[in-house]
C-alpha cells in the first residue's frame, strides 16, 4: 500500500470516490484538479496512515519519508520553487480532512516552510517585506499553538501590547519593521514556554505539522462532536499537503467562502463572503466581519465596503464559472473555499454545502425541476432527521416583540430561554429542564456541548460562515450572529446594548430567520406545511410502500397528525385517558374497590367519559384504521405517592385515608414494570377490559350512524406473552362487541390483536396469531425485556455504553436491529405462517426513526406508527428505504 496521492499540475491520483480514503477534502481536490480548475498543487496523506499512525504509537513507518519527499517533489516541479530554498521558498498549509467535515475541530497550520532564511527570499520574490513577516509571525503563531501546544494567548498577548505601543487599532497598520520586532518576541516566547529555539528546518516542521494534524483526531473536542454526530473514532483524518496561495498580498488578493445557492433560505443565489488582503481562517474565524460576494446581497443588507462582484469583477465572473462548472459536476449545492493572489483564482476546497432543512428542501425540488436530478433522487437527498426544523413552531408575526437588537439570521427557528454565558452552564442547566440560549462573544470548538444543550445561540461577533453559524446549521439549532451592537460581559454576568441589559438568567427570544433578539418570551405559531415541503412529501409518498400512522390519544394530537399525513392511529394509549382530572378519583375508586361489585360501579362511572374520548377521536380520523389499546400500566401509578396527597385522595373518594394507605401499600411492586400490568390486568379484572371495549363499540357505531364514515377499531391487548392470554381477552372483546352490537341493531368490522413485547411473544407468535389478525411491535418493551435495560434507568449508564462502542446507537431511540431486530423478524416470519394476511405495524418510539423505519421496510411490515410532529419524517424515511 501507498500512503500518499498527488493532485495539480494535471495529476490526480485519487477522486471524488476516494473520500474514505482521502477525506472529503483530499478527494474534492483531487477531482477539481482533474476537472481542471485552478487547484493549488499538493498531496494528501489517506487516513489509512491516520489508523497506522496510532497502531505504531504515534509514530511514521519509515516507507512514508519517501513517499512525502515524492509529494513535496511534486509540488516542487509544479511551482518551481523549492521547500526550504533560500531564494525561492516553497511554502505550504497542512490541513486535516476527515471523510465528513466536523468544522473547527481540527488543526490546520498554514505557511509551513518559513525560517530566518526563507523569510527574506519570499520578502524579495513577493517584493514585500511586510507580507513576508507577516506571513512569518502567523505561521509561528499557529505552529506554536497547533504543534508545540504552546498558549495561544500569550502570542495574541504580545501582537495586542506592540499595537498599543505604537498606538494602532487594526493588525494593517503593523509595518514590516513591526512585524520583524514581533517575530522576534516570538521565538523569545518560544524560547522561555518550551526551552529550545523555533525550529528552523522546514523538514523537521513539516513532520512535526504532520503528527500534529493526525494528532488532532483525537483531541477532546474532535471526540465530543463525533459523538454528538455519530461518526466513528476507526475513521481518522487524512493529512492534506498543499502549496500556498496568499490572499493577503494587497488589495488585488482575497480569501472567501462561497455557496453556489444560500445555504440558509435554498434560493437560486450566489451566497457568500470574503475579505480583501487576508488569509486563510480570518473569514471563518468572525474576526473581521466580511463582505458580501455579490451586489444584490450587500445592496440587501444596506452593507457598505463592496462586494466582491464590484471591487473585483474579473475574478468574480471566473467565480461565477466555477460555480457553474461545480454544481453541474456534482448535481447538488456546493460550498467552496477561494483565495484571489494578485487577481489570480485559486479553490481551495470544495464540498457538498451544509444547509438548513428549508434550504435542503427547496434545493432538492428546484433541482428536480430543473432536471439536475430526478423527483426520487431529490426524495432521497432530504435528511428525514432535519425536517424537524420546519415541522416545529415559528414566531407568530402578530406577537408583540421587544427588539432588543438584530443581527445575521445564521440558522433559522425560533428559541426562548434563560441567558448563559458559557457552555458548561447551558449544559448543566439544560440537564436540570431549563430552557437557555447560549450567548458568546464568538464560538469556538470548545463550546459544541454548550451549543447542543441550548435551544439557541447568539453571538456578538462573526458572519453567517462563522463558527457559530455553521455549527448551528449543522445542528439544527437556531442561532443569530454577529449582532454588533451587543457587548457581552460574560464576566459580569450581563450584556448590554445601549442602556439597556439583560442579565444572566433573563429569558430571551432569537429569531434565526429575520436575525432578531428580543426581551422575553414570544410565542410562536404552526409551520407552513405548503410549497416545497408539500411537493417533496406527494413524491415521498409516491415512492413509498409502508402507510404511516400515529401514536395519539387526544382529538387535538390526532388533528394535527392528520395534517402532517397520518393515516391513522397505531397507537392510542388509553391510560393517559385515565389521568384527566374529571375522571381520576372514578378510576381510583376502581383501583381501590374490594370485589367486583365494587370496581363494576367504579366502571360504570368511567364509561361515558372513556365513549366520549372515542367518539372526538374517531371523528377526527374519519374512515381510517384506529388502533386502541387497552389499559396497560400497573394500577398503582394512578394512586398518590405523597402524604398530603393521600388526605385529598381520601376525602376525595370518601374513604378513610389510613385504609387507603394499606390498599396502596398492598398494591406496591418491587418491579412495575414487569408487574401487575398490560393484559395481566384484563385476566384478573376483565371487567375493566369489557368497559373500555364497550366504549370503543359504542363511540364507533354512534359515529358511523352520524356520518356514515364508520372508523374501523383495532382493538389492541397489551403485553400478551401466551396465546392463551390473548385468547381470554379476545373472548370478552368479542362478547362486548356482540353485545354492543345487538343494542345498538347495527354491526361494524373491527379487528383484535396484539402487542409483541414480550420475547417470548415474539418465540410463539406462530401460535398467538391463531386468535389475532394483527400484531403491532410495541418496540420500547420488547427493547427493555431482550436487552434486560429498564427504560427508565437506562440514561444513567447507556450514554457510556454508546461512548464505548457496546451499542452504536441508544437502542431505545434507535432499533436494536441485530438484536430486537431478529426478534421480530422471527415474529413476522412465524405470525405469517399462521395467518398469511396479518397485519403488522410498530408503534415504539423507533416508529418514527429513520433507521429503524428502514428496517420496518426490509421485513416487509405494513405500517409504521409515530408520534404526531414524526409523521412528515417517517413518510419521508419510509420512501428512502423503499427507493
Ligand atoms: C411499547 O412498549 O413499545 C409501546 C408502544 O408501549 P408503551 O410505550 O406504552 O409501553
Ligand atoms: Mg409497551
Amino acid at each position: 500500500t501507498h500512503y500518499v496521492y498527488r493532485f495539480g499540475g494535471g495529476i490526480s491520483d485519487g477522486g471524488q470516490g476516494d473520500k474514505n480514503l482521502l477525506g472529503g477534502k483530499g478527494a474534492n481536490l483531487a477531482e477539481m484538479a482533474s476537472i481542471g480548475l485552478p487547484v493549488p498543487p499538493g498531496f494528501t496523506i489517506s487516513t489509512e496512515m491516520c489508523t497506522r499512525y496510532y497502531e505504531e504509537g504515534e509514530a511514521f513507518p519509515d516507507s512514508l519519508r519517501e513517499e512525502v519527499a515524492n509529494g513535496i517533489a511534486h509540488i516542487e516541479g509544479i511551482t518551481g520553487k523549492k521547500f526550504g530554498d533560500a531564494s525561492d521558498p516553497l511554502l505550504v498549509s497542512v490541513r486535516s480532512g476527515a471523510r465528513v467535515s466536523m468544522p473547527g475541530m481540527m488543526d490546520t497550520v498554514l505557511n509551513l516552510g518559513l525560517n530566518d532564511e526563507t523569510v527574506e527570499g519570499l520578502a524579495k520574490k513577493a517584493d514585500d517585506e511586510r507580507f513576508a513577516w507577516d506571513s512569518y509571525r502567523r505561521f509561528m503563531q499557529m505552529y506554536c499553538d497547533v504543534v508545540l501546544g504552546l498558549d495561544h494567548g500569550r502570542f495574541e498577548e504580545a501582537l495586542e501590547i506592540a499595537k498599543e505601543d505604537r498606538g494602532y487599532n487594526l493588525d494593517t497598520e503593523m509595518t514590516a519593521k513591526d512585524w520583524r520586532a514581533l517575530v522576534d518576541e516570538y521565538k523569545a516566547l518560544v524560547r522561555e514556554m518550551w526551552d529550545k529555539p523555533f525550529p528552523q528546518d522546514v523538514n523537521d516542521q513539516l513532520w512535526t505539522a504532520i503528527g500534529a494534524v493526525f494528532g488532532s483526531w483525537n483531541v477532546e473536542r474532535a471526540k465530543v462532536y463525533r459523538r454528538l454526530h455519530s461518526i466513528p473514532s476507526e475513521w481518522g483524518t487524512a493529512v492534506n499537503v498543499q502549496a500556498m496561495v496568499f490572499g493577503n498580498m494587497g488589495d488585488t488578493s482575497a480569501t472567501g467562502v462561497a455557496f453556489t445557492r444560500d445555504p440558509s433560505t435554498g434560493e437560486k443565489a450566489y451566497y457568500g463572503e470574503f475579505l480583501i488582503n487576508a488569509q486563510g481562517e480570518d473569514v471563518v474565524a468572525g474576526i473581521r466581519t466580511p463582505q458580501y460576494l455579490t451586489k444584490r446581497a450587500r445592496e440587501n443588507a444596506g452593507a457598505k465596503p463592496l462586494s466582491l462582484e464590484e471591487a473585483l469583477p474579473d475574478t468574480y465572473a471566473e467565480l461565477v464559472e466555477v460555480f457553474e462548472r461545480l454544481e453541474n459536476h456534482y448535481r447538488d449545492m456546493q460550498d467552496i473555499e477561494f483565495t484571489v493572489e494578485r487577481g489570480k483564482l485559486w479553490m481551495l476546497q470544495t464540498r457538498t454545502g451544509k444547509r438548513t432543512a428549508k434550504a435542503a428542501l427547496k434545493i432538492a425540488v428546484e433541482m428536480a425541476g430543473e432536471g439536475l436530478i430526478s423527483q426520487d433522487e431529490a426524495v432521497i437527498r432530504v435528511d428525514p432527521a432535519a425536517l424537524d426544523q420546519l415541522l416545529h413552531p415559528t414566531l407568530d408575526p402578530e406577537a408583540e416583540r421587544d427588539v432588543l437588537t438584530k443581527g445575521l439570521p445564521a440558522s433559522p427557528g425560533a428559541a426562548s430561554g434563560k441567558v448563559v454565558f458559557d457552555a458548561d452552564s447551558a449544559e448543566k442547566k439544560a440537564n436540570g429542564g431549563e430552557d437557555v440560549i447560549l450567548v458568546r462573544v464568538e464560538t469556538s470548538p470548545e463550546d459544541i456541548h454548550g451549543m447542543h444543550a441550548a435551544k439557541g445561540i447568539l453571538t456578538a461577533r462573526g458572519g453567517m460562515t462563522s463558527h457559530a453559524a455553521v455549527v448551528a446549521r449543522g445542528m439544527g439549532r437556531p442561532c443569530v450572529s454577529g449582532a454588533g451592537t451587543l457587548s457581552v460581559k460574560a464576566k459580569e454576568g450581563v450584556m448590554r446594548v445601549g442602556s439597556r441589559e439583560v442579565k444572566e438568567g433573563d429569558i430571551i427570544t432569537i429569531d434565526g430567520a429575520t436575525g432578531e433578539v428580543m426581551v422575553g418570551e414570544v410565542p410562536t405559531v404552526k409551520p407552513e406545511l405548503a410549497g416545497d415541503f408539500a411537493t417533496l412529501m406527494e413524491w415521498a409518498d409516491k415512492g413509498r410502500r409502508l402507510t404511516v400512522r400515529t401514536n395519539a390519544e387526544t382529538p387535538n394530537d390526532c388533528r394535527t397528525a392528520r395534517e402532517f399525513g397520518a393515516e391513522g392511529i397505531g397507537l392510542c394509549r388509553t391510560e393517559h385517558m385515565f389521568f384527566d382530572s374529571g375522571r381520576i378519583n372514578a378510576v381510583r375508586e376502581m383501583i381501590l374497590a374490594s370485589d367486583e361489585k365494587g370496581r363494576r360501579a367504579a366502571l360504570d362511572k368511567l364509561l361515558p367519559h372513556q365513549r366520549k374520548d372515542f367518539t372526538e377521536i374517531f371523528e377526527v380520523m374519519a374512515g381510517l384504521p384506529c388502533t386502541i389499546r387497552l389499559l396497560d400500566p400497573p394500577l398503582h401509578e394512578f394512586l398518590p405517592h405523597e402524604e398530603e396527597e393521600f388526605q385529598e385522595v381520601a376525602d376525595a373518594i370518601g374513604m378513610d385515608v389510613e385504609k387507603l394507605k394499606r390498599r396502596a401499600a398492598e398494591l406496591h411492586e418491587f418491579n412495575p414494570m414487569l408487574g401487575h400490568r398490560g393484559c395481566r390486568l384484563g385476566v384478573t379484572y376483565p371487567e375493566i377490559y369489557e368497559m373500555q371495549a364497550r366504549a370503543i363499540f359504542e363511540a364507533a357505531c354512534d359515529v358511523a350512524e352520524k356520518s356514515g364514515d364508520a372508523p374501523t377499531p383495532e382493538v389492541m391487548i397489551p403485553l400478551v406473552a401466551t396465546r392463551k392470554e390473548l385468547e381470554l381477552m379476545r373472548a370478552v372483546v368479542e362478547k362486548t362487541a356482540k353485545t354492543v352490537f345487538e343494542e345498538k341493531g347495527r354491526t361494524l368490522s373491527y379487528l383484535i390483536g396484539t402487542m409483541i413485547e414480550l420475547p417470548r411473544a415474539a418465540l410463539k407468535a406462530g401460535e398467538i396469531a391463531e386468535c389475532g389478525e394483527f400484531f403491532s411491535f410495541g418496540t420500547n418493551d420488547l427493547t427493555q425485556t431482550t436487552l434486560g435495560v429498564s427504560r427508565d434507568d437506562a440514561g444513567r449508564f447507556l450514554g457510556t455504553y454508546v461512548d464505548k462502542g457496546i451499542y452504536a446507537r441508544d437502542p431505545f431511540v434507535s432499533l436494536d436491529i441485530e438484536g430486537v431486530g431478529e426478534l421480530i423478524e422471527i415474529a413476522a416470519e412465524r405470525g405469517r405462517a399462521t395467518r398469511p394476511d396479518i397485519k403488522l405495524g410498530i408503534c415504539g418510539e423507533h416508529g418514527g426513526d429513520p433507521a429503524s423505519i428502514a428496517f420496518c421496510e426490509k421485513v416487509g411490515l405494513d405500517y409504521v406508527s409515530a408520534s404526531p410532529y414524526r409523521v412528515p419524517i417517517a413518510r419521508l424515511a419510509a420512501a428512502q428505504a423503499a427507493l
